[in-house]
């Protein structure tokens, strides 16, 4: 199989995923249900490809993470579906689904808190190696697997790790040791949800390069969470952009983060540090006096039309009524924003193009 013919085949794929939690009123007895819930994922769809990063990019709060532990099948759906190799993903006990965890592993933000303080780096991969049936037949198989397993992280020589507790690493060493934890199940998919928010920033990038390495090495699809899209711009393929709930921009990253389309991403990107950035540059500047303020709004009653209007600059008064779209652009760039319906027509040069 080529490289390119790797990138273009699908392994992990949301399709209008939707995921709503009921609001739960405490009383001094009793715990009634209202019905009310929290629109905390709304009509989700992403494709993650062999061998490429994709990352999900938006601010505290707007449903990045919640994507994430759908995927990783940590919740159940409100509605949509997740399809694995094309095929349709049932939770529950049974054979696919074994298959399904095994193959999709989650990385946490927390590296301290995802490892159990209590036992050693030997401890966790052995268990991860024997619970995915990749320990060996014996004791000299299973010296070689865990040794394999550090080595492919990084953590070398592995002799000096093997028998250490997390509060003896560092930051960058446990999210390595968490990261080569999810490598003992032999996964297609690494779900990386804010892998570096919590490490020094001299680290960061190592822990990056690692993930990058283990893409074009294992050909693993990784979905990489973040809230900071330059650092979507160095390590990704393909970015996405989420708000309150739903995906608002997607397409290649150099594209979204260079050219933003939507204003949110706009806003992202203006208010994103960029040591590229020219002091006075006119766009950068015209950008951010535009760019909205406030706060994104509640998930238990979201705005009507698109749930950006209330900070939108260029919001126009069906906005506020009508949810728009998605319209594709040109070169694979889309956005879901009514500035893009007559582009075409009115001579736009992001040429959109309504689905
Ligand atoms: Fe702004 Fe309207 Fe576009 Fe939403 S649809 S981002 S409110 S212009």
């Amino acid at each position: 199989m080529t490289e390119q013919h790797q990138q273009d085949t699908i392994v992990l794929e949301a399709r209008g995923v939707t995921k709503h939690f009921p609001v739960r009123r405490t009383g001094r007895d009793v715990v009634a249900r209202s019905r009310r819930s929290v629109h905390a994922v709304d009509d989700v769809w992403l494709q993650l490809r062999r061998g490429t990063v994709t990352a999900l990019v938006g601010e505290s709060g707007s449903g990045k993470s919640t994507v994430a532990r759908l995927l990783a099948q940590l919740y159940p759906l409100t509605k949509g579906e997740i399809q694995l190799d094309g095929t349709a993903v049932k939770a529950g006990r049974g054979r696919s689904f074994r298959r399904y965890v095994r193959q999709v592993q989650l990385i946490f933000q927390d590296p301290f808190a995802s490892l159990n303080p209590v036992h050693t780096v030997r401890y966790h991969l052995t268990r991860a190696l024997k619970i995915h049936g990749r320990a060996g037949t014996g004791d000299a198989e299973l010296e070689t697997n865990l040794a394999a397993l550090l080595e492919r992280v990084q953590l070398t020589p592995p002799q000096r790790f093997l028998d250490k507790f997390p509060h003896e690493l560092s930051g960058g060493q446990r999210q390595r040791v968490a990261i080569a934890r999810a490598l003992g199940a032999d996964p297609k998919v690494l779900l990386a949800d804010e892998p570096v928010s919590m490490l020094d920033v001299s680290i960061r990038l190592g822990v990056l390069n690692l993930l990058k390495d283990l893409k074009d090495r294992l050909h693993l699809a990784i979905l990489y969470i973040t809230h900071d899209i330059a650092s979507a711009r160095y390590f990704a393929d393909t970015t996405l952009v989420m708000y309150a709930g739903r995906i608002v921009e997607g397409g290649d990253s150099e594209t979204v983060t260079q050219h933003p389309a939507h204003p949110y991403t706009q806003l992202l990107i203006a208010s994103a540090p960029d040591p590229d950035r020219v002091v006075g540059e006119p766009q950068r500047e015209e950008a951010q006096e535009e760019t909205g303020s406030g706060e994104p709004p509640s998930l238990i009653a979201p705005p009507g039309g698109c749930r950006f209007h209330p900070r939108c600059p260029k919001a126009m008064e069906r906005c506020s009524t009508e949810l728009p779209p998605r319209f594709d652009l040109a070169d694979g760039q889309w956005a879901a924003c009514w500035l893009y319906e007559n582009a075409k027509d009115n001579g736009n040069e992001k040429e959109a193009v309504s689905r």
